[in-house]
């Protein structure tokens, strides 16, 4: 269960994140939504150790993720994050990228392995291409795949799918997200999006005002809004 207490964030002097809390459970998948600038990105740099918090600790089942101070490599075998810029490796294949970090000493399971994440994100087509050769929605999947590679327990994702055309989006979502529950891999994904909410999240979270408006599920808050804020940012989603 990755644990989340009471932590406080500020990049100078006001905090972007106040005394925020929550859990998330193997397997489990939760949305962050919020208005743009009200700490998404952030929140999720922070849980990835990217960034000391002034207060507070976050813990993956028994081990504590630690920012830059105390941990001399940011990130954990554990735990992935997708961000929404993301950084490939361009003059090599799709194949290539996604294997990058898998070991090669079981080439044969290395390829199936491949073959199997080529698949859940939909690149099938273009495994051989460039990745400089890509579109900025392809781009997107294969860092997504690459970041499935070695199997982590939880994934880290920032607007996942922002680069991909509507056309495409749904297939890929739902076979993404199947992916992840199938494989017991607990997600937080930071969106716009209701339709990445909607029928996947098992929770959301309204980030408001440097702090959690709001903790339930997305059934819940859609037939009961509580704040009229959170009614208009339903308004948007739903
Ligand atoms: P969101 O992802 O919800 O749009 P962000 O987490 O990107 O929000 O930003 C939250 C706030 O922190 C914003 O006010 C933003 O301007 C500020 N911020 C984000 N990144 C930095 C940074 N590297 N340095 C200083 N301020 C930042
Ligand atoms: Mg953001």
């Amino acid at each position: 269960m990755l644990q989340v207490k009471d932590i406080t964030f500020s990049y100078n002097k006001t905090p972007v994140l106040k005394d925020i809390s929550f859990s998330v459970k193997p397997g489990e998948h939760l949305s962050i939504i919020g208005e743009s600038g009200s700490g998404k990105s952030t929140l999720l740099k922070v849980l990835y150790g990217e960034y000391d918090t002034e207060k507070g600790n976050i813990f993956w089942k028994d081990e504590e993720i630690l920012g830059p101070k105390h941990n001399l490599v940011i990130g954990y075998d554990f735990m992935k994050y997708v961000a929404q810029e993301f950084d490939l490796m361009p003059y090599i294949s799709v194949e290539e990228n996604i294997g990058k970090f898998l070991s090669r000493f079981y080439p044969e399971e290395k390829q199936k392995r491949v073959a199997e994440l080529i698949e859940v994100v939909e690149l099938t087509n273009v495994a051989k291409t460039k990745v400089k050769l890509l579109s900025g929605g392809q781009k997107q999947r294969v860092a997504l795949a690459r970041a499935l590679a070695k199997q982590p327990e939880i994934i880290l994702l920032d607007e996942p799918f922002s680069h991909i055309d509507n056309f495409k989006k749904q297939s890929l979502r739902r076979s993404v997200f199947k992916y992840l529950k199938e494989n017991n891999i607990a997600c937080i994904v930071a969106t716009h999006d209701k339709e990445d909410v909607l029928g996947h999240a098992d929770k959301m979270i309204v980030l408001n005002n440097h702090n959690i408006a709001v903790n339930d599920t997305p059934e819940n808050l859609y037939k009961n809004p509580k704040t009229g804020l959170i009614a208009s940012s339903l308004g948007n989603l739903m």
